[in-house]
């Protein structure tokens, strides 16, 4: 190790292996941590053998994505005893913040715990790890930051009143461990700067689909949830800073953003003189030149003013598309969960959304066995399922969380059998749903954003050629559609004439341009 002009650690230059668990936030994490150890200088490897550097990029949603980063550092952790005493081993994210001190205790071979808020300091925690030195990074304390956000935050004063009101009624912070090693930098007004640091292209090569972040935390605490608790209290980002950022992949060659945020609907910028709504910025984004498709995940159904809608179905460039998690049917349920909204208010959601959106397509999120859960709520849970004929639904098992009201305060009391029973039972009321909302796109023809070879044909062992291979794409509903196509068409945007569907996706063939123009009165 060395010291540079400016006092700072610099260390010789490393092959890097990240690997993230987790939602779409994560996967944006991993990708501007890589851009910035790229800049630094440091390789990043596909292979967890060959790297010097070895970074998990975790998850605290539920256990089992725990679990699986217990086993892997187990792993590692013997690896680095017997065989590779300079193995650099790192925890990231959510993990890492709930975990703090106590994960470093517990395998002694881990030399970087860094939470997600402190993710611009890693080429620095590297250059220590390399040194020698064992770092704890973590983000401040839940409970303090929204005592500090109530001073920065840029939401207005009335939405402040109400989400303190909120959070100091049903949130308890965790017990999070102090910074170790080195002096905390967190600068609560300027925690975009990762994603301000991005250059064009998401992973510096041609790619046409990239996230950008609008904010980051959240205030709702549903009772079950970790994510106020590790991820912080939320922030929404400068509206400038987000339509800078789109303007340079744009540049770049991305065609479609996808706008992320844990309730992205939430968002809201207020600097006094103005005050931007997620509908505004949903505007501001879509004038961008250029950008062909924009959309946004994750929405909360309280949030789902109808300005929203509206703004969809006014511009063309924002897709028809809603990740709407209704999380349960049932109302006891719904407010046991602190979820805010009815079952009939969220039925109304969705009737008034494809009133105002035509076409538009639904997903959802359900949890199975939260605490007190009887057969009667699992059954409205899959009733509204049905009602709501959403494109695909991924249900969950609940997962009692350590620091969670629901946690806290509610036995888990559904036994484990029986979770799994009705895991299965709304997974098959899902795949007869899915199936008919596929069905009902044959003998159309659809846009379809070209990704790029198919997984499952090259696992079925269907040998590509550089003519015709099975390609993947997606609709703007978010449809993943199969044909075959050459590879040169990864990235283009292409008509498929539909003409199979399963629960989960859509057959077809590529349309000619003659074709196009006689169909196109069939379109929907
Ligand atoms: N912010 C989004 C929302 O409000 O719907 C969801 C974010 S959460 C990271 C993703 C999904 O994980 C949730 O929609 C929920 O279904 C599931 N989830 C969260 N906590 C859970 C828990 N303790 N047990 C089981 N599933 C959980
Ligand atoms: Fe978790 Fe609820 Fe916040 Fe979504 S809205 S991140 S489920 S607390």
């Amino acid at each position: 190790m060395s010291v540079s002009p400016h006092g700072r650690k610099t260390t010789r230059l490393m092959k890097v292996y990240i690997e993230t668990m987790g939602c779409q936030m994560n996967r944006l994490d991993s990708e501007l941590v890589t851009a910035s150890l790229r800049a630094a200088g440091h390789e990043m490897v596909d292979d967890h053998g060959q790297a010097e550097v070895v970074l998990y990029n975790t998850c605290s949603v539920r256990r089992h994505a725990e679990e699986k980063v217990y086993s892997r550092l187990g792993g590692d952790s013997r690896r680095k005893a017997h065989h590779r005493p300079r193995l650099i081993l790192g925890v990231l994210g959510c993990m890492a913040q709930r975990e703090g001190q106590e994960l470093a205790r517990r395998f002694g071979g881990l030399d970087i715990v860094c939470g997600p808020g402190q993710l611009a300091r890693l080429p620095e925690l590297i250059a220590a790890a390399a040194a020698g030195e064992k770092t704890v990074a973590l983000d401040p304390d839940a409970l303090e930051a929204r005592r500090e956000k109530k001073k920065t935050d840029h939401r207005g004063t009335e939405a402040q009143r109400a989400e303190e009101g909120d959070w100091l009624r049903s949130g308890t912070p965790l017990a999070v461990p102090t910074n170790v090693g080195i002096p905390d930098v967190t600068d609560t007004d300027d925690f975009d700067s990762l994603d301000m640091a991005r250059e064009g292209s998401p992973d510096g090569g041609a790619r046409s689909q990239a996230y950008v972040r609008v904010m980051k935390g959240c205030d709702n605490f549903c009772t079950y949830c970790i994510v106020p608790l590790v991820r912080g209290p939320e922030q929404s980002r400068r509206p400038e800073r987000i339509v800078q950022e789109v303007r340079r992949l744009v540049d770049a060659g991305v065609t479609e953003i996808t706008l992320l945020g844990q309730t992205v609907n939430h968002y809201r910028w207020s600097d006094g003189s103005k005050t931007v709504r997620f509908s505004d910025l949903l505007a501001d984004v879509a004038d961008v030149p250029h950008l062909r498709r924009l959309r946004f995940i994750t929405s909360h159904p309280l949030d789902f003013t109808d300005d929203i809608l509206q703004i969809m179905a006014e511009r063309a460039n924002i897709c028809e598309h809603i990740h709407l998690p209704p999380q349960s049917g049932s109302d006891a349920i719904l407010g046991r969960m602190n979820r805010k909204y009815t079952r009939g208010q969220y039925d109304e959601l969705i009737d008034r959304a494809r009133a105002i959106v035509p076409g538009v397509v639904l997903a959802g999120d359900f949890i199975v066995g939260f605490p007190g859960e009887t057969e009667a709520d699992h059954e409205a849970s899959a009733g509204l399922m049905r009602r709501s004929g959403f494109k695909n639904s991924f249900v969950f098992k609940y997962s009692p969380r350590p620091g969670t009201a629901a946690a806290r305060n509610m036995p888990d009391d559904v036994p484990e059998q029986v979770k799994r029973r009705r895991n299965n039972e709304l997974l098959a009321v899902q795949e007869q749903v899915g199936l008919a909302h596929h069905r009902s796109y044959i003998g159309t023809t659809a846009e379809v954003l070209v990704e790029g070879p198919s997984v499952r044909a090259a696992k079925q062992g269907f040998e590509p050629s550089a003519e015709r291979t099975q390609l993947v794409g997606r609709t703007r509903g978010d449809h993943i559609v199969h044909f075959f196509g050459p590879q040169s068409l990864s990235g283009q945007y292409v008509r498929i004439r539909i003409t199979e569907a399963t629960s989960l996706a859509l057959r077809g063939e590529e349309e000619k341009e003659e074709e196009t123009v006689s169909r196109r009165g069939e379109e929907r």
